[in-house]
């Protein structure tokens, strides 16, 4: 039987490793983690991540062939193939500060491999990690081998949270990049053996490992791209009354373009595309290629810029002041069928509306309280000052409640801000909420979800990104 072993159970490895138990019956696959309590969460029934889907993938396997664990070291020195899915923020402090992935996590799990393994292994990349990584992940294993080789691979993850298990099951391709040696293909040949169990040959593909480490941070700097270009166009659209979706659908059916995330909004989030452009841009200064960095920069300054250009239409469409006015803010996560709020742009938009003196009261059906509270008190990565990280301004949480009912949220509001697209703010009560909100009553829908039309009727003042302004 193989066995497979997985450092790391957070957003990427519980889901996937999951998958794999249930595709591949006669692999034994164990999820393992430093984090006593996400581990006590995966084998209880609250799973620590919400993700359509899962829980019936992980309660059909669990106990049988998938299994939970904190005791690391045991079944790393068991697996055949190890899995490294740990978390590579950005580095806070020192060389690379602001923009470097942090590798201490990467570094810290390849040296416990080193010192536990007996057998030889195959070690999978599955965390987004810089060009080149795995020279040095080799580097720590073979100069602590004790006579036990160690094939690296480069297997990236594409999955999109919200739709993890939908994507893990019927991917676009999976990536496997290796060593151009037999010993290499023959590794990349076991990783493929286990994916085409389910997946198709043909959306197998396998490159070298350089190949595979950058396509990653490619894909995701294209996606983001495509996000910041059509946001870019919002404001644009604002400015001469072209209405974006318009111009997305016209854009998106040339074929070489395509339809898909041409959604215009308040921003991108998410743990992946920021910090994954700001490790694209320091390679790309390290390699001497500075030209190549402002380009990418470029993305992310546009996504900054479409979070405070909402802020502003918002306090300038109210009057010029928010102070003391109570703001309804639907919608705290990333993404919508997520709790994730990483890098969220509810995060800075928030911020934003305190900063103005707002009262917020904050409604999101994944997201609880502390974790709000938690997310407006992060710091924040600054361009101006890169080599450090600027402390928060301070703004003062009590003038923040997060309640648990989108009606609670609006009731006596001046105004509403949708920052996720979660399908319910497209069916909720208007004309209830509309009764109960100031007057003049205003909607800043950053998801473009709502029928602007329907609202205006009721008697809001509705403000959608891209659009032409309330007549
Ligand atoms: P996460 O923070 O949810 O999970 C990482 C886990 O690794 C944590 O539970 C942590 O406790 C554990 N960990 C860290 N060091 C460890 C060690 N030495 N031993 C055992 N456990 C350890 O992160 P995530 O969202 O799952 O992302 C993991 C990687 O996958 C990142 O590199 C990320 O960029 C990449 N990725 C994420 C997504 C996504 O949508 N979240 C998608 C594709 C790729």
């Amino acid at each position: 039987m193989v066995k497979i072993c997985c450092i790391g159970a957070g957003y990427v490895g519980g889901p996937t490793m999951a998958v794999i138990a249930l595709k591949c019956p006669s692999v034994e696959v164990v999820v393992v983690d430093i984090s006593v309590s996400r581990i006590a969460a995966w084998n209880s029934e609250q799973l620590p991540i919400y993700e359509p889907g899962l829980d019936d993938v992980v309660k059909h396997c669990r106990g049988k062939n998938l299994f939970f664990s904190t005791d690391v070291e045991k079944h790393v020195a068991e697996a055949d193939i190890i899995f490294v899915s740990v978390n590579t923020p950005t580095k806070t402090r020192g060389l690379g500060a602001g923009k470097a992935a942090d590798l201490t996590y990467w570094e810290s799990a390849a040296r416990m491999i080193a010192d536990v393994s007996k057998s030889d292994k195959i070690v999978v990349e599955k965390s987004t990690v810089p060009v080149k990584t795995a020279e040095a992940i080799e580097k720590i294993l073979t100069h602590n081998s004790k006579g036990i080789k160690y094939q690296i691979l480069s297997n990236p993850e594409f999955l999109a949270e919200g739709t993890a298990i939908k994507d893990l099951l019927n991917p676009d391709r999976v990536l496997i990049g290796g060593r151009e040696t037999p010993e290499g293909k023959k590794a990349i040949e076991a990783l493929a053996s286990v994916y085409g169990q389910w997946v198709p040959k043909d959306r197998i593909l396998a490159t070298n490992l350089w190949s595979a480490e950058l396509s990653k941070l490619a894909a995701n700097a294209f996606l983001a791209q495509r996000i910041s270009s059509v946001n870019a166009m919002s404001a644009l659209c604002e400015a001469t009354g072209a209405d974006v979706s318009q111009v997305a659908h016209s854009v998106g059916t040339d074929s070489r373009i395509g339809p898909k995330f041409l959604n215009a909004s308040v921003g991108f989030g998410g743990s992946c595309f920021q910090k994954d452009i700001l490790n694209l841009v320091y390679i790309c200064e390290c390699n001497g290629l500075p030209e190549v960095a402002n380009y990418w920069k470029q993305v992310i300054q546009i996504n900054d810029y479409q979070k405070s250009r909402f802020v502003n239409r918002v306090v300038s469409s109210m009057f010029n002041t928010v102070s003391g006015k109570k703001i309804a803010v639907l919608g705290f996560a990333f993404k919508k069928d997520t709790g994730d709020t990483r890098e969220t742009p509810a995060i800075d938009v928030c911020k934003g509306l305190l900063g103005d003196n707002a009262r917020l009261s904050i409604y999101d059906p994944q997201v609880n309280e502390d974790q709000i509270r938690r997310d407006l008190t992060l710091k924040k990565f600054d361009w101006d000052h890169p080599t450090h990280l600027q402390p928060m301004s301070p703004t003062s949480l009590n003038q923040v409640s997060v309640v648990w009912d989108a009606y609670e949220a609006t009731k006596d509001a001046h105004g509403i801000c949708i920052l996720t697209e979660w399908d319910e703010f497209k069916t909720l009560d208007y004309e209830r909420i509309f009764e109960n909100m100031q007057k003049p009553a205003f909607v800043f829908d950053g998801r473009n979800i709502v029928n602007t039309d329907k609202l205006r009727e009721i008697g809001f003042i509705v403000y959608s990104i891209g659009k032409p302004l309330d007549p």
